[in-house]
């Protein structure tokens, strides 16, 4: 057999891996920001009815959805870009303005797939600690984006949960030149109840350079479908779907979403439950004497555990999430949480 020798190149061949949490068989998975039980009937349904016709290609554009986005956000439809989850529409918007070596500015620590895309994408990251309670460091990013091409904000920020109001957004947007990219990712903003946040989506109009980010992942129960929108500039929209895999969002996903943002009501719902586990978990382990930063997502951080409490949940039959700051733990059903919180309750000094 030849040696291989295709070169491939130097920045993919040092991309740090996606690493999803950890299943394993028979523990609950706390470990992906996952919701805890599937989409409702109605959402199966519309998603049994599209396999009737998967002999054909999905609608290019997706137009139902990118159509029943705009009408719930009151945006045009060339301002919405369906993808095949939000961190495809993170590459694809990256990959639409960054000409190699340009500079993308992100918080850190966030979301993996952040110093995955940049290189990607022929970009260089800027990495900018977060501050001391987990959140974005406002006046160090504005600073790092002066001369970046582009510049991701993650509101509610994963993994340690704190957001951005919407005037803050507003503050970076105006503070920062009009030619870098804003881009807003909302992964779990649905989940967030502070009366002061609220989507970055308005601001696009007087700010073209905004592009805000979202997922049918997290809230809608979707995740294995794979689909996201992206929102924003018409001309910005255009070039993101230009570089998209063309018919890369399936029909059975398309249906999805359709039928998923039909039932506003039951996502609200999804939503308002783990918020009142979210309110009741983080004051239990505060109570205990745990650190653990503000969250507005369907998960919480608990500062400096590490190893030895990942050990204990799996004896307990759980599965959370180790960073190197500590461990991120989404939020499940109320009995699942009590397990939770009984391991966790030995760890509090
Ligand atoms: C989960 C998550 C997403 C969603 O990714 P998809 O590709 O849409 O599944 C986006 N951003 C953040 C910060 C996330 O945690």
């Amino acid at each position: 057999m030849r040696e291989f020798q295709v070169p491939i190149r130097p920045a993919v061949r040092n991309l740090p891996r996606y690493r999803p949490g950890k299943a394993a068989p028979g523990a609950m998975k706390l470990s992906s920001n996952e919701m805890a039980t599937p989409p409702s009937a109605p959402i199966l349904e519309a998603m049994r009815k599209a396999l009737e016709n998967v002999n054909r290609y999905p609608d290019l554009m997706a137009t139902p959805v990118r159509e029943a986005i705009a009408k719930r956000f009151k945006v045009f439809p060339e301002q919405v870009c369906v993808g095949t989850g939000s961190s495809a529409l993170l590459l694809a918007a990256l990959s639409a303005v960054c000409s190699p070596g340009a500079k993308v500015v992100y918080p850190w620590r966030s979301f993996e797939s952040y110093p995955i895309a940049i290189p990607a994408s022929h970009a260089e990251g800027v990495p900018v600690p977060l501050d001391e309670d987990g959140g974005h460091d406002v006046e160090g990013l504005v600073c790092a984006a002066q001369d970046a091409t582009a510049l991701i904000l993650c509101s509610p920020n994963n993994p340690t949960g704190p957001v951005l109001t919407f005037d803050t957004i507003r503050d970076i947007v105006e503070r920062v030149p009009a030619s870098v990219l804003v881009l807003v990712d909302e992964a779990y903003i649905d989940f967030a109840s502070d009366p002061r946040v609220s989507s970055a989506i308005p601001l696009i109009e007087e700010h073209p350079n905004v592009l805000v980010l979202r997922t049918f992942s997290k809230v809608h129960a979707l995740a294995g479908v794979r689909v996201g929108y992206a929102i924003g500039n018409t001309e910005l929209i255009g070039a993101i779907q230009a570089v998209s895999v063309p018919f890369g969002v399936s029909s059975v996903a398309q249906a999805a979403a359709l039928a998923s943002l039909e039932d506003e009501a039951g996502v609200r719902a999804s939503a308002q439950a783990v918020i009142a586990e979210r309110e009741r978990m983080i004051a239990a382990l505060r109570e205990a004497g745990l650190s653990v930063p503000d969250s507005q997502a369907n998960f919480f951080f608990l500062r400096g555990l590490g190893a030895d409490f990942v050990e204990a949940c799996v004896d307990a039959g759980l599965i959370v999430r180790p960073f190197p700051e500590g461990v991120r733990v989404t939020l499940a059903d109320p009995l699942t949480n009590d397990r939770f919180l009984e391991v966790a309750r030995r760890f509090a000094r």
